[in-house]
């Protein structure tokens, strides 16, 4: 497989993944790609689809496990800056996809629009953010979302409406785009309000993130109406390790990679977990981590 000339210099082979996962688990990406602007990128999907090559979007790598064997086709990073502008017009906020969410959210917060602030402190960038319909305070940010600017798989590039995005819980239909930028249809209101309500969100989840470790995940979705955190600690299996990787002793519902860990080590964990959830509560718990 060879690309047009005009993206070669773009592309990289064999580029290692582990370290721009927040796992810090994963081989190779077989070609790898960080467009500098739009037109680079509808470029780039489009060649790999002309020659059948399978694309992934990396965001912030905050929900993802790479397995070692790597990916076998293209994977592009959206942290270039072209991605990443952020613009205010009226109640709408229009972000790159690759704008990382906690700029998004102090812009949002900074310019007096409410409706992301409760979304502080969620890793990632505002394209992962979107695809995954990431929650927090139990509210989502599909309910904010206006419209998603996609490119299809032949890089077409549409305009989708918020009901078209199809946001469910802690899921959208989104999954196989690549997604643009999104625009969002905040509330104005009181800068300083705001700010204050930030601030106390961010603190909050700051005390219940295991800080001194930075190979973490946060595996499963939150089952309706239920705190997977209590969930996990009523079934038995906080602190429950499988070779170099356990969920925290004190907020379980995160996933900690320790040195050495695997993937293999990772899926086995959450399998146990899940199988012990459902033995004991017939809950079937959902996957939120992505596994490439
Ligand atoms: C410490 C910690 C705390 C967390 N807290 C929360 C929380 O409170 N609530 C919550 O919902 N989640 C939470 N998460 C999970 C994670 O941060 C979110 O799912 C986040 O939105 C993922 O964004 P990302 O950019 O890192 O995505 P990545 O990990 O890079 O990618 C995840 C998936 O999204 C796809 N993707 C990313 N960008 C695009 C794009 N532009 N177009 C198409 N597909 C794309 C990828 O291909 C992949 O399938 C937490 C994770 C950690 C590590």
């Amino acid at each position: 497989m060879s690309f047009p000339d005009e993206l070669m210099h773009l592309i990289r082979t064999d580029e290692p993944l582990g370290p721009l996962v927040w796992l810090g688990i994963g081989g190779p990406a077989r070609f790898f790609a960080e467009p500098v602007d739009e037109t680079d990128l509808q470029r780039l999907v489009q060649a790999a689809n002309e020659a059948g090559l399978p694309v992934r979007i990396l965001g912030g790598g905050s929900n993802l496990l790479v397995r070692e064997a790597g990916f076998d086709g293209l994977v592009i990073s959206l942290a270039g800056a072209a991605t990443s502008q952020i613009e205010i017009n009226g109640s709408q906020m229009t972000a790159g996809a690759g704008a990382k969410l906690s700029h998004a959210v102090i812009k949002a917060v900074g310019s007096g629009l409410g409706g992301l602030e409760h979304l502080v402190g969620i890793p990632g960038s505002v394209g992962g953010a979107v695809v995954g319909n990431a929650s927090s305070d139990g509210r989502d940010i599909g309910s904010v979302v206006q419209s998603v600017s996609v490119l299809e798989p032949t890089g077409e590039r549409r305009t989708l409406t918020q009901q078209e995005a199809g946001f469910f819980h802690r899921k959208s239909s989104l999954l196989g785009l690549s997604i643009v930028a999104v625009t969002f249809e905040l509330e104005p209101r009181d800068v300083a309000a705001l700010t204050k309500r930030m601030q106390k969100l961010w603190i909050g989840r700051n005390a219940s993130r295991p800080n001194e470790e930075p190979r973490i995940a946060m595996p499963f979705v939150e089952p309706d109406e239920m705190n997977v955190n209590e969930l996990l600690q009523q079934v038995g299996l906080a602190g429950i390790r499988e070779g170099q990787v356990s969920l925290d002793a004190q907020s379980p519902q995160f996933l900690i990679a320790h040195s050495g860990a695997t993937s293999e080590q990772c899926l086995k964990l959450i399998e146990r977990v899940r199988e012990q959830v459902l033995l004991q509560t017939g809950i079937d718990l959902q996957l939120n981590l992505q596994i490439w």
